[in-house]
């Protein structure tokens, strides 16, 4: 059943692997190119997922799996460490029917994004944090891992920059947080994110990623967001619900909604960072005011396009 009479049923995805203020004159052509492949394969993993008819929801957790299995991105394996070099992952997931998942605090769930998956749909809670969290993974026979699986050498060697200069790093100067939303041919919207947070942020340091309505948010009819940026400000500016409620309420189109908050809302009060989101018909919109942010996206019979800078 169509969710939207006379709604083409045109299906899309956009992910993103993060923004970052890393220069671009640094960014060497073999580095380009890593990047480019990763978001391109992790791209299609969700691709094909809504191209054999699958649901949005499926779509973005199969992305979100693939980015948090690849070292290259700050979320599940190349999770930044907080102060003390430990592991604390966050992760959510939306429905645009209203359900969402949230967990934060994770050291031993291999993909965070499950974990938000499973708790989405069992319904009993929306948002569990550290022990609780992966206990709810335990009994759930989620895949675990030893804390070492998620640590990387280059994330070690950021967090002693960032101590040396005493300073929370936002975790995507290179690499970063990870997101995906998506439209299905039933025209449902879906959002998810993944992140290690940022580097040398405190213990315990919560973002705006697994924030229902901060980092991610859907809504079918309307839109769904996903962010990555300076999480204490995307919070204080409930950034995701706020493009949603300029869609929904003040009749913005998508873009401008996305435009205002960005260039506007966000600078003054240090909001580095960007969003992706998907509107109701399937249109796209992805803005950052960082140098980079890593993203990828894919409509209707389009090619898929993936892009840095
Ligand atoms: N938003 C994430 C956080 O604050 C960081 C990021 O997007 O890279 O935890």
């Amino acid at each position: 059943m169509l969710l939207l009479a006379g709604v083409v049923k045109t299906a899309s995805i956009a992910i993103h692997g993060g923004a970052g203020i890393f220069p671009r004159k640094q960014f060497s052509d073999s580095l380009k190119a890593r990047y480019t492949k990763a978001l391109h394969d992790c791209l299609d993993v969700g691709w094909q997922v809504l191209s054999a008819g699958g649901s949005s929801l499926d779509a973005v957790q199969a992305a979100i799996v693939a980015l948090e299995d690849c070292p290259l991105f700050n979320a599940g394996k190349g999770s930044v460490l907080n102060e003390d070099g430990r592991i604390e992952c966050d992760a959510a997931m939306m429905a645009g029917d209203g359900r969402a998942g949230a967990a934060a605090g994770i050291r031993t769930v291999r993909n965070p994004v499950l974990l938000a998956r499973k708790l989405l749909d069992e319904g009993r809670a929306v948002f569990l944090a550290g022990e609780g969290a992966e206990r709810f993974a335990r009994d759930h026979a989620l895949p675990l891992v030893e804390e070492d699986y998620f640590i990387t050498a280059q994330r070690r060697a950021e967090l002693d920059d960032a101590r040396s200069g005493s300073k929370v790093a936002l975790d995507s100067i290179k690499f970063g947080t990870v997101g995906a939303v998506a439209r299905d041919k039933e025209g449902h919207l879906a959002a998810a994110t993944s992140t290690g947070g940022m580097s040398n942020k405190l213990v315990g340091r919560i973002g705006d990623t697994p924030v229902i309505g901060a980092g991610t948010f859907a809504q079918d009819g309307v839109c769904a967001v996903s962010c990555t940026g300076v999480g204490e400000v995307f919070i204080r500016k409930v950034v995701a619900h706020e493009i949603a409620a300029r869609v929904r309420l003040a009749g913005q189109s998508l873009e401008d909604a996305v435009c205002e908050v960005i260039y506007k809302e966000l600078p003054p009060l240090g909001g580095v960072g960007g969003l992706i989101a998907v509107g109701a018909d399937g249109s796209l919109s992805t803005h950052f005011n960082a140098r980079t942010m890593y993203r990828a996206w894919r409509k209707g019979r389009g090619k898929p396009v993936a892009r840095i800078f």
